[in-house]
């Protein structure tokens, strides 16, 4: 009797998969094909959230366009769950899928800078640590995510805010085009000029679509920034808070700033503003003055830096080895009461990893039309982010009602106002519908041309046509 391997497929059901017709899967790749209790499996199969422990039945490590193509092939013709792996930072973990086909996009590294038309290709499995480093080598950046080990990829076709995203855009407005493998198995390029639906949809509209080997980007003229944070004690939090509210008001493109909640080393909960002030740092200086003169800091530590050090000031905060649970909420106002239930909660953390941060959206990012691409919610001042963060999975209880009881306090029960790179497992369908807002029906339309059977479902899901 022939050997086989169970997998699972796409609609949940069992199947067993032919050794041999897998040993001809891994036969076409130039990447390696794991299987449970190969070298290298479980370190391919982790993704950063500590919480996520899935099992694939097989990962294909691409590293190329051409690895890519089989996998989805397979995947398709053997009917198999498939996930697709960019960065693996996703906190839902939809990159790891359990007794299914991971395609894993991690060994495709390769960056292309074209300094002289200010752009670059990068290939997915890039990570943000990586881009920005080869283009600021000439003095160019695009925006990224704030945490170096953040994956390109996801990031990108989620929307991705950044330090630099309200005098540039989002991540996906500053796409210029990217190369697709459909569910078909068809390499597609994707642009204004060729395939326009399909560019029209990745930007914003996640993994849905097909699976990026390429993304090009715009870059711009960076050279140093004006950063860093400013640490108040938290008894202080209402004023800083307040001060936050007005300071944030009306703020030019080249200022962002983040106000939050974090605890430091000695396990006291500090307020925070952090600054990033991207344009010419002596005007940065004189429009940060108010901020810099605010309170008594217990730090403050602003100053002229390059942006790959900026981009690398919270990566030690961020480990990959931890449980995580995250909500995010875009507000319209922020109302005392909303303030008041932050502040209470980030007095409240039950971790000492946790965080609670407001963001604040304006500028560029929401200059952009909101029918010009998928992403849609450019209106909402502010984004608070509720990041849970533990190290003992029995306490996880306790932390995940932390961050539902802030959510629940402070998301308007009608409100569809969502920023989807930072949704948890557990939210995902009411809330992937409302992120998109009138784009919804033209998504639809769009999946279902070129993912009629909704191969790409492992990710915040747009279901086609029946
Ligand atoms: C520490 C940390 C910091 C973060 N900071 C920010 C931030 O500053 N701003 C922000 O906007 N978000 C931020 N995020 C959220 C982040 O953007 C999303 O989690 C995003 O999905 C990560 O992309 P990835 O490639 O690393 O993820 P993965 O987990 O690898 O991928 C997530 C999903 O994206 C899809 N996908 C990935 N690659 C491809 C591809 N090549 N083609 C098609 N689909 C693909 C798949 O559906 C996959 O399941 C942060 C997350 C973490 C954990």
């Amino acid at each position: 009797m022939s050997q086989t391997t169970s997998a699972r497929t796409v609609d949940g059901s069992q199947t067993a998969l032919a050794q041999h017709e897998i040993e001809a899967f891994g036969e076409s790749l130039q990447g390696e094909l794991l299987q449970p209790g190969a070298p290298g499996y479980d370190d391919a199969r982790q993704v950063w959230n500590g919480m996520i422990d899935r099992r694939p039945a097989l990962i294909a490590r691409c590293t190329n366009a051409g690895d890519v193509i089989a996998a989805v092939n397979f995947g398709r013709e053997q009917g198999l769950l498939i996930s697709v792996r960019g960065g693996g930072h996703n906190v839902a973990g939809t990159a790891v899928c359990d007794d299914g086909l991971m395609i894993d996009l991690a060994p495709m590294k390769r960056i292309e800078v074209d300094p002289d038309a200010r752009t670059v290709r990068a290939q997915p499995g890039v990570l943000w640590s990586e881009l920005d480093a080869a283009t600021q080598a000439y003095g160019l950046a695009t925006p990224g995510g704030i945490v170096g080990s953040t994956g390109i990829a996801g990031f990108t076709l989620g929307g991705g805010i950044g330090w630099l995203s309200f005098k540039h855009g989002y991540a996906c407005d500053n796409l210029i085009a990217a190369d697709v493998v459909t569910a078909a198995g068809q390499l597609l390029r994707a642009s204004d000029e060729e395939n326009a639906d399909l560019f029209w949809a990745i930007r914003g509209g996640g993994g849905n679509f097909g699976i990026v080997t390429s993304f090009e980007y715009r870059l711009h003229p960076l050279a140093e920034v004006l950063a860093g944070p400013v640490f108040y004690p938290a008894s202080e939090a209402e004023s800083v808070m307040r001060f936050y509210r007005e300071f944030t008001a009306d703020l030019p493109d080249e200022l962002a700033i983040e106000a939050g909640f974090m605890t430091n080393p000695d396990g006291a909960c500090l307020a925070a503003l952090f600054v990033c002030y991207s344009g010419d740092p002596d005007e940065g200086e004189r429009i940060i003055e108010p901020l810099r003169s605010f309170g008594v800091p217990v730090a403050d530590m602003i100053g002229r830096m390059p942006y790959t050090q900026l981009q690398s000031m919270f990566d030690d905060f961020f480990p990959d080895d931890r449980q995580n649970y995250w909500k995010s909420s875009l507000i319209d106002a922020l109302s005392d009461d909303v303030l008041d239930a932050i502040i209470a909660s980030g007095r409240a953390m039950t971790s000492p990893y946790s965080m609670v941060f407001l963001q604040n959206p304006h500028g560029a990012c929401h200059r952009v039309p909101r029918d010009a691409m998928a992403y849609y919610q450019r209106s909402a001042p502010y984004n608070m982010l509720i990041l849970a963060n533990w190290v003992d999975p029995t306490e996880s209880d306790e932390h995940i009602g932390w961050a539902r009881d802030l959510f629940r306090a402070v998301q308007r029960p009608d409100s569809d106002q969502v920023f989807l790179n930072f949704l948890s497992g557990d939210e995902e369908v009411g809330r992937v519908r409302s992120a998109y807002g009138e784009n919804y029906d033209r998504l639809v339309e769009i999946k279902t041309k070129y993912d009629p059977a909704n191969l790409f479902r492992m990710n915040q899901n747009i279901r086609p046509m029946a």
